[in-house]
């Protein structure tokens, strides 16, 4: 397609846009204010970025950090460390720290996101996985229309069940993300009949693309990463667990040791990054929504098959585009790369990634090394072929290098 072409295409999609940003910004700034008066009654200052060293005892920083995202996730109790080393182990420390042997997880939304099918056993034998421990797994697909099974989640829960796991996004996978509503549901029918289940809910990409969050919803516990929504685009790394008190205990109980859990863990590089990432999360989650918007109208009208559709009700910020073709997914990918302010000459190719099933094409030219809140794009090397797009740190960045990708695909 013609650059002039490209631009007319851009120009009226954000016309037919202006509803739909509307209402992203309102979402925005409803999570704004209250961030902000999260920092107010914390009282946030200066001695709060201060470095820390060795055991960390009393470390103002830290404990004031996993305050802030408790009253924001709407939960008793949170850690947030920069020693959470991504989403994936900030989930495994939910999961490893709560189920004991003889229990049952069940995962009530499908399939969960790769990276969980070692820790739990379902592909793979990594040492240490849950099924090692004689933790058994259950599965309950989601229905036709990508919706919970709640009588089928309701109908497997049988006394040994201690555990269900509900992901929010859409992760790798061709289906709506759950909203909160879905998730209020079902957490209070889960609990209607047994009020001791843990719910539990994935919550990477989910955080601030709407005005609560899981604990607000009746969520037991929950897990995100902060090179994710809550890290605003700023945070160099870390992770979060929320949810309630004795949960939460269990998972810091595993991320240092029992007696121990959450007193401990210091971070000479300060804490600043964390707080500033926090407080411009809001906004950088409305930049990253509004490019996936953008993104899924011009190319639904480009004949493409897109997940969520541009006027869906969005709880993550990722956007799935079905290619149907190896060659325009792989150019896809490559054009955002291209796009990128950080190794914009790197020609990203698949590649068989830790903790993945099939090969990966991963496009991240990157501040933070990874980080999918900035603007990225993975795609299984697996027919229909589909590409996920997420993140943005400017929602002007994200028209750009749409208007790459369409001239290199179309
Ligand atoms: C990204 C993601 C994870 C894993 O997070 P990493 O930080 O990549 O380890 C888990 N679940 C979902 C839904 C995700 O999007």
């Amino acid at each position: 397609m013609q650059r002039q072409e490209i631009e007319k295409m851009i120009l009226d999609a954000e016309e037919a846009l202006k509803g739909r940003f509307a209402r992203v910004e309102e979402t925005a700034y409803k999570n704004q204010r209250r961030v902000l008066d999260a920092f107010k009654r914390a009282n946030v200052s200066a001695r709060h970025f201060a470095q820390t060293t060795g055991y960390g005892y009393d470390d103002i920083g830290r404990d004031t950090l996993s305050d802030l995202f408790r009253e924001l996730l709407g939960t008793e109790s949170a850690i947030v460390r920069p020693q959470i080393a991504s989403g994936t182990h900030a989930l495994a420390l939910c999961l490893l720290g709560v189920l004991r042997p003889g229990d049952t997880m069940i995962s009530g939304a499908g399939k969960p996101y790769d990276t969980l099918e070692e820790i739990i056993g379902i592909e793979g034998s990594a040492p240490g996985s849950l099924k090692e421990y004689g933790v058994s797994y259950k599965q309950i697909e989601l229905l036709e229309d990508g919706t919970l099974d709640i009588d089928g989640i309701l109908g497997a829960m049988d006394k040994s069940v201690k555990l269900i796991l509900l992901q929010r996004s859409r992760g790798y996978a061709w289906r709506p993300s759950l909203s909160l509503t879905d998730i209020e549901s079902a957490a209070s029918a889960i609990h209607a009949k047994d009020p001791n289940v843990c719910v539990m809910v994935d919550n990477c990409y989910g955080e601030f693309t709407d005005i609560s969050e899981p604990g607000h919803a009746g969520a037991d516990l929950m897990a995100g990463s902060l090179i994710k929504n809550a890290g605003g685009g700023i945070a160099p790394t870390g992770g979060y667990v929320a949810g309630r008190a004795r949960f939460v205990e269990m998972a810091a109980n595993r991320l240092t040791s029992p007696g121990i859990g959450a007193e401990v863990g210091s971070y000479e590089g300060g804490y600043r990054a964390f707080y500033q990432g926090l407080f411009l999360a809001p906004h950088t989650v409305s930049q990253a929504l509004k490019g996936a918007i953008l993104c899924a109208y011009v190319f639904e009208k480009l004949g493409f098959a897109v997940e969520p559709a541009h006027n869906d009700l969005r709880s993550d910020i990722i956007q799935a585009i079905r290619f149907d073709n190896e060659d325009k997914l792989i150019r896809f990918c490559q054009a955002i790369q291209a796009n990128s302010p950080i190794d914009s000459v790197v020609v990203p190719e698949p590649y068989k990634m830790p903790g993945y099933q099939h090969p990966v094409i991963m496009a991240a030219g990157t501040f933070v090394f990874g980080a999918s809140i900035e603007l990225s794009a993975d795609a299984p090397i697996i027919p229909p072929y589909i590409a996920y797009l997420q993140g943005a740190l400017t929602y002007e960045h994200a028209k750009i290098a749409l208007e790459g990708a369409i001239e290199s695909v179309i």
